[in-house]
């Protein structure tokens, strides 16, 4: 929660105790029937920020299934695997990724064609702006996540992410490819929401499962957007190929042999940032 500007610090109350008004962001709103844990104020930037730790106990359900997740910068891509059956879903989260490269032109701009304090304020201002926007993006499409989540009674898995960092290993441009999603912070919101539902994340390793064919079990080289076996000759989507592997690292998780034509159409979401 930030300190809004206009607060009278230098009024002092009785026992030394101040009291500042401020406003709850939108995203926080549910906190406010939460039991407040702790608070401490922080310093960021030269902006003074309050923290606060809200509480809440959350029932554990009884899951059905499991739910592979893998964060890409255009989409998450979902791999529902239940005893009775496997679905597929894509989210589109394009447009965080269409926002980022579009900011990214214009702090090039400014960088050239303003100096000194202009400068900083200006890239200042754009930075708070872009992030606002793409998390706004990252929020709505955790939030249908976490949905999916509590309607299929899944247990949402994710790649342990350091491993993320470790595997993809580019020149400069890729580096900053790269970082226009904050892959954690993804897996956090996803995780946070779908425990409100009773689901309790789970994390695998991130070995071969961009590499490793559904069908027949071989080791493939990712090569573009197809994920395609050199030895069964099965084709489909890089993505769904890894949300599947992903689910079925969890040791709970026993599913049905699968039919290669299963992974031909996911259902696609598109998460937008207005409206
Ligand atoms: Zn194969």
């Amino acid at each position: 929660m930030k300190v809004p500007s206009g607060c009278t610090f230098h009024q002092s109350t009785h026992k030394g105790h101040i009291e500042i008004p401020f406003k709850v962001h939108e995203h926080a709103e549910k906190f406010r029937d939460w039991k407040v844990k702790g608070s401490r104020l922080v310093k960021m930037e030269g902006e003074y920020y309050i923290h606060v730790t809200f509480r809440k106990i959350f029932e554990a359900k009884d899951p059905e299934g499991v739910l592979g997740i893998d964060v890409n910068e255009r989409s998450i891509d979902l791999a529902v695997v239940k005893p009775e059956k496997v679905k597929f879903i894509k989210v589109d989260i394009s447009e965080a990724k269409y926002i980022r490269d579009r900011y990214f032109k214009k702090r090039r701009s400014i960088q050239s064609n303003t100096s000194g304090s202009k400068r900083a304020r200006l890239l200042s201002k754009y930075s708070g702006r872009e992030k606002r926007r793409i998390n706004a993006i990252l929020h709505k499409a955790s939030k249908i996540i976490s949905e999916i989540v509590n309607e299929e009674k899944v247990i949402p898995v994710m790649e342990r992410l350091i491993n993320i960092r470790e595997k993809i290993r580019y020149g400069r441009v890729m580096n900053r490819r790269l970082h226009s999603i904050p892959f954690r912070k993804v897996q956090e919101y996803i995780s946070y929401k779908s425990m409100e539902y009773g689901f309790e994340r789970e994390f695998v390793k991130a070995k071969n499962t961009s590499k490793k064919c559904p069908i027949c079990g071989e080791i493939n080289k990712p090569n573009g957007h197809v994920f395609k076996c050199k030895k069964c000759g099965f084709q489909a989507d890089r993505h769904i190929v890894a949300a599947w592997n992903i689910a079925v690292k969890l040791p709970m998780c026993r599913p049905l042999p699968l039919a290669a034509k299963a992974f031909n159409e996911p259902l696609i979401i598109e998460v937008r940032g207005k409206g």
